[in-house]
């Protein structure tokens, strides 16, 4: 029998394929509406296919980064599989008898609502979502431990709790902890774990079928511990809101353990209906900020030792001073390459990182920018000498410019302001500091200012370079 289902990953990937425009809105629609998911298994996903000559292409076109995907989205190795299926015109399914290339014959099953879990992964959370995985730092570690203690005592202290944060920081991962800590205690709760868009779409659904009923019964009655990502999914859809609403009162009522995601504090959200606002304020909010250099040197060393093959560590920290925000996109740096000394047997080079890398870092590399260089190009730039920068003068032509440098130094380096002040001739931190906050305040007020720190900034890196 078989316990797998591995949908939402399907789901997403072929999501992720369109969103990324990996390929065209035409040919998504040309190869993609006809597929559908059939079942999972442990190491597989099998999706319906209407022919042999649809089965072939997609699978030339599309097999190999959809696979990778699948991999990256729920950290196995999950193998795609085919089946032909025709619709006849009535719509009953029938299936392709003449299946003479070796593809398994398909029997259509009506999944039973009453599915067994499964003993050790919950068929909606990946199972590498776990605390274990979850490094933490400063930017993190309340959070961390709101959800820590979320999992010894569910629907008690922390309910609701809200996660919010920007793109790639971590939400969805510290949720699914939640679920999956509580899950391997194995008491027996029932844990759900959705998306927004999905409620969503599962609750228009139900309105077309006319089955609201069994649908507020499922969310309302029949769980435990609900984790739902992204909230902010349900601005303007006022129906699904009220629903929402309802389901919350029920479990808060029950003290069932309620917990979100969202990527703005509650106060921020837009086209939300106050009601609902309030509840999420209500109970915990907690937020997960940028991790900081060390905290992402821990996030792929942690990943690099798991891994096989071993990335060297000037490499490591080259992809964290470059990726400095999401840790999405500062993961997938390390896949890349793992992938790339897997598939080419080779061992990653600087040389190699920054030539596989040059797409993932939106800006030049650097690799290793230094003070002095900051203070070379900046003091040219202003028609000074490095000295300057360094010296006494507190006059306005030589106090902008050392302004401006320690602020670039501070976007683009990873030095301390002790670090930096030692090199401005021995000045304190907090005179850094006071600089790096006089040049932010200045931007705010003088458009012109900016673009020409940015302009540094380009020269600064193009250097860095060479
Ligand atoms: P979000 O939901 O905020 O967009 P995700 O939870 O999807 O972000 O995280 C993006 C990627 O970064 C995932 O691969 C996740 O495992 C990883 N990640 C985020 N925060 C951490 C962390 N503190 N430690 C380890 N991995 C992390
Ligand atoms: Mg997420």
């Amino acid at each position: 029998m078989n316990s797998y289902d591995f949908s939402i990953f399907w789901k997403e990937s072929i999501k992720q394929l369109k969103d990324d425009k990996l390929i065209s809105n035409q040919e998504f629609d040309m190869w993609f509406t006809n597929i559908n998911y059939v079942e999972s298994s442990e190491s597989s996903i099998i999706v319906s296919v209407p022919s042999n000559f649809y089965k072939d292409q997609v699978k030339q076109r599309y097999l190999e980064i959809l696979e990778n995907k699948l991999f990256q989205l729920s950290g196995r190795k999950l193998q795609l599989d085919f089946d032909i299926i025709q619709k006849s015109e009535n719509n009953h399914i029938k299936i392709k008898q003449d299946n003479n290339d070796g593809d398994r014959v398909f029997e259509p099953q009506i999944k039973s609502e009453e599915k067994t879990i499964p003993e050790k992964i919950h068929p909606q959370l990946r199972a590498d979502y776990t605390f274990e995985n979850f490094v933490v730092g400063n930017n993190n570690i309340f959070a961390a431990n709101a959800a820590k203690g979320i999992s010894e005592n569910p629907g008690s202290s922390y309910n609701p709790c809200l996660i919010y944060g920007g793109v790639g920081m971590g939400k969805t991962h510290l949720m699914q902890s939640i679920g999956n800590e509580i899950f391997h205690k194995n008491k027996g709760e029932r844990i759900v774990f959705i998306s927004a868009e999905t409620f969503v779409s599962e609750f228009i659904q139900s309105l077309k079928n006319k089955t609201q009923q069994a649908f507020k019964n499922r969310y309302r009655n029949n769980v435990d511990v609900l984790l739902i990502d992204d909230i902010h999914e349900f601005h303007s859809k006022e129906g699904t809101q009220d629903e929402l609403f309802h389901t919350f009162n029920a479990l808060y009522d029950a003290n069932k353990q309620m917990v979100f995601t969202c990527d703005r504090p509650p106060s921020e959200l837009v086209n939300f209906a106050n009601r609902l606002k309030s509840r999420f304020e209500m109970g915990l909010n907690v937020d997960l900020q940028p991790p900081n250099y060390e905290t992402r040197l821990a996030i792929l060393k942690n990943m690099n030792d798991e891994s096989k093959i071993n990335i060297p560590d000037d490499v490591i920290e080259m992809i964290c001073k470059n990726i400095t925000t999401n840790i999405r996109d500062l993961k997938a740096a390390l896949t890349k390459l793992i992938a790339y000394a897997d598939l080419v047997g080779k061992n990653i080079t600087m040389e190699i990182a920054q030539n596989q890398l040059k797409q993932a870092f939106n800006a030049p590399i650097q690799a290793n920018i230094t003070i002095d260089r900051v203070q070379r190009i900046v003091s040219d730039y202003f028609n000074i000498t490095p000295n300057d920068l360094k010296g006494k003068k507190r006059t306005k032509i030589i106090t902008f410019p050392r302004q401006i440098s320690m602020y670039i130094i501070r976007e683009v380096t990873d030095f301390s302001t002790t670090e930096i002040g030692l090199e401005f001739g021995g000045r304190d931190h907090t005179t850094v500091m006071h600089s790096c906050q006089r040049i932010e305040d200045r931007m705010k007020t003088d458009s012109t200012i900016e673009p020409l720190v940015m302009n540094l900034i380009r020269s600064v890196k193009e250097h860095g370079n060479k």
